[in-house]
Order: structure tokens, then sequence, then C-alpha cells
């Protein structure tokens, strides 16, 4: 996974407020990443950079600063444009889970991959835009779509790690180490169970039927393995043995 994440980067453009930068700088890195690129930041370094960042200042430190856009995406080959609107260019639109699709087969391919966040106020312009192979839009609500520009490269950040992680794990084991217990098995259990109803008394008088299949369902539900129903009958055979007792004269 690591080598993986080493080959994307997240890309803040004319940001405003240094604050947003230190978060930023803490999003990316509690999700695996360490590379943050900064455009033209209107104050950087500064100390609620620092202050936000907080356990993330080596990301901080390692931040590079850039004149132009060009220069922040420099090695990369493929470039996701983070917008809360739609713009006036033409340019795919995709869900956050998408675009992290394309960008992970991007970098399973080798390439570079950059994520490129707005200024708060007026997010990426279109010729910002123009550089994207597409735009990623966060689900919003309509009337209020804007998240901060933090939390938007949060979102980003874990969508790739959930996708890295899942890459990452191996697959399921098929084989349980106890199997699941066949009909014969079932079949003896319910008998043992209805037997032990029978001596506890519990039906008093009423008809078993409908129980007994109550009980069958939950039982089929849960789908028990050997092991679970050896424990299952030996509960029954104590509560037997038990009301056996109870039935001694004298007792
Ligand atoms: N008024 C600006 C909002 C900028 S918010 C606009 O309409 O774009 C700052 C940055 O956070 C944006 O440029 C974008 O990169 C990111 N962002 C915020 N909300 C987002 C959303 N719903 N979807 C995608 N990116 C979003």
């Amino acid at each position: 996974m690591t080598d993986l994440a080493a080959r994307f980067r997240f890309v803040l453009v004319r940001t405003s407020h240094p604050g947003n930068i230190g978060s930023a700088a803490r999003a990316i890195r509690t999700m695996g990443f360490t590379r943050l690129d900064l455009v033209r930041p209107e104050r950087f370094p500064h100390r609620e950079a620092d202050a936000l960042a907080a356990g993330a200042a080596d990301v901080l430190a390692a931040a590079s600063v850039h004149e132009t856009m060009a220069d922040g995406l420099a090695g990369a080959s493929f470039v996701l444009g983070l917008s809360a609107r739609r713009r006036g260019v033409n340019l795919e639109e995709l869900d956050p889970r998408e675009g992290v699709a394309r960008a992970l087969a991007a970098a399973a391919r080798g390439e570079q991959v950059a994520l490129v966040f707005g200024n708060e106020r007026t997010g990426l312009e279109n010729e910002e835009l123009a550089r994207c192979h597409a735009m990623v839009r966060i689900p919003s609500v309509e009337d209020y779509s804007s998240l901060n520009l933090a939390q938007a490269v949060q979102v980003m950040a874990y969508e790739l790690r959930v996708a890295l992680l899942a890459d990452a794990a191996p697959p399921a084991p098929v084989a349980q180490d106890e199997p699941p217990a066949d009909a014969a098995k079932m079949e003896q259990f319910f008998h043992h169970l209805a037997a032990t109803l029978d001596d506890i008394e519990f039906h008093k008088g009423r008809e078993p039927t409908t129980i007994m299949l109550r009980l069958r369902r939950l039982f089929q539900r849960a789908q028990p393995d050997e092991r679970e129903l050896r424990i299952l009958h030996g509960i029954l055979a104590d509560a037997q043995r038990m009301a056996g007792l109870a039935r001694r004269p004298g007792s």
C-alpha cells in the first residue's frame, strides 16, 4: 500500500487560510499520504498552519510551494480537479468513488496522480480545471454544496485509503475451521430439542407444532457449525438430567 500511496499528491491552489493548509496536512497524513503541494498560497508558512497540522508537522515541513499550477503538477499524468459546482468546462464529472477508482488504476500503472483543490471563495478557475483529466464533485446538498477545503481533502484522502486497503486485503478465507452442520445433524438437534422441551414440561398442554417451527427457523438462520451444535446438545442433555432429578420421588 505504501508504494501506491507515495504516487499521490494533494495540490492546494491559491489557498487563503493558512489554517486550512495545516488541516489538510493533518487530513492526508492520517490517511497514509505525505505529499502536499501548494500553488501560490496567500500566507505560508504561517503559525496557524503549524497549529492545525498538529502531529502532521512533517507533511507541512516537506510541502513544496509553487508559482504555477504546472509546476505543482510536474510529473503527474493523471489529475483530478475537485469542484463543488459544475463549471463551464467540458470535463467529465465523477463522484469521489469513481474518481478514486480511476486514480488508483493510474497509480497501479506506475503513474503519478494529483488531486487538486481550489481557493476557499472562488474554487478552481476554468483554466485550472482545464488542466485536469476529470472533475470530482462530492455529492453535497444543492443549496449549500461547498465543503470546507480541508474537509474536502479529508473526504478524498479517506476514500483513497479505503480503496487502497481493499486492494491490499488478502482474499476472505473460504474454508471455515469447523464445517457447518448438515441437514441430518440439524434434524438430530431438533429431535433432542423437542424431547427436552417435553421433559421440562415447557408446552403445558399446548400443541408444540408452531413453537417447534419457530425454533427451527431460529436455528436454521443461525447456521450453527458442528462444534456449536455439540454445545447445544450438551446444554439440552443437562436440562434433561435436571428434569429427571426433579421428577424423582422425594425431591
Ligand atoms: N465556492 C467555491 C467553494 C470552494 S471550497 C466553489 O464553488 O468551488 C474550496 C475547495 O474545496 C473547492 O475548490 C474544492 O476543491 C473543494 N470542495 C469543496 N466542496 C466540494 C464538493 N462538494 N465537491 C468537490 N470539491 C469540493
